[in-house]
């Protein structure tokens, strides 16, 4: 594959519609000096997401949002597994969310998932992102990142977005959602993506 770089300075798209995620990358990307743009402020579609893997669905979106704006763009496509329900909501983490008029209610979907749960021993959960670059090209990269922990219930705390106030990382005394932002974006799973793009960058 041709080598591609970002630079400070350059111009990014960032592929998302969700402003948690946009809010959390746009925070990522600073320190590295590149301009993030959202895809909804560029008026970008949302491309379904057929993929079966993060890999494909990042790469999905990634590529199309560089070609319809013509220069590189990066997506995140991520997720929320359970282990008792052999790795679901995964992939299928906003469709869980999605409500019959197409709005999001994460409330709903962490009901939803507790009560699939059941009663389980097995309380072992984990967030995986995965970063999608991709040039208007063509060209294509991807990078994952995974932090494992335990599902807890009842919900806690109001930070962050999404499953977070279901997810107690490992050797953390508080959820996602409780935990000051900070705190997440230095162990999170799209932290641990944003690591392995970093040395891609500069
Ligand atoms: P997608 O990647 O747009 O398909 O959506 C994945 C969904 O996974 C998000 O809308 C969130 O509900 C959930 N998710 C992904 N990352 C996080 C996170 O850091 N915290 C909480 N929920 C997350």
């Amino acid at each position: 594959m041709t080598e591609r770089r970002l630079s400070r300075g350059d111009r990014l798209v960032v592929a998302t519609h969700n402003p948690g995620k946009l809010a959390e990358i746009a925070a990522l990307l600073a320190p590295l000096g590149v301009e993030a743009l959202g895809a909804a402020a560029l008026g970008l579609a949302e491309p379904a997401e057929t993929g079966s893997t993060f890999a494909e669905n990042a790469t999905i979106k990634a590529l199309a949002a560089a070609r319809a704006a013509g220069l590189p763009a990066l997506a995140d496509d991520s997720g929320f597994s359970v282990a008792a329900l052999d790795g679901a909501p995964g992939v299928h983490t906003a469709d869980w969310a999605t409500l019959p008029d197409g709005s999001r209610d994460y409330g709903v979907a962490m009901a939803l998932t507790r009560a699939r749960i059941g009663e389980p021993e097995d309380a072992r959960a984990w967030f995986t992102c995965c970063l999608a670059l991709a040039w208007p090209d063509g060209a294509v990269e991807t990078f994952e990142g995974r932090i494992d922990g335990t599902w807890v219930w009842p919900p806690r705390g109001t930070e962050g977005f999404g499953y977070d106030p279901m997810f107690l990382p490992d050797g953390e005394a508080e959820t996602f959602g409780e935990m000051a932002p900070a705190r997440k974006h230095a162990i999170s799973h799209r932290a641990r993506a944003f690591a392995a793009l970093r040395s891609r960058l500069g």
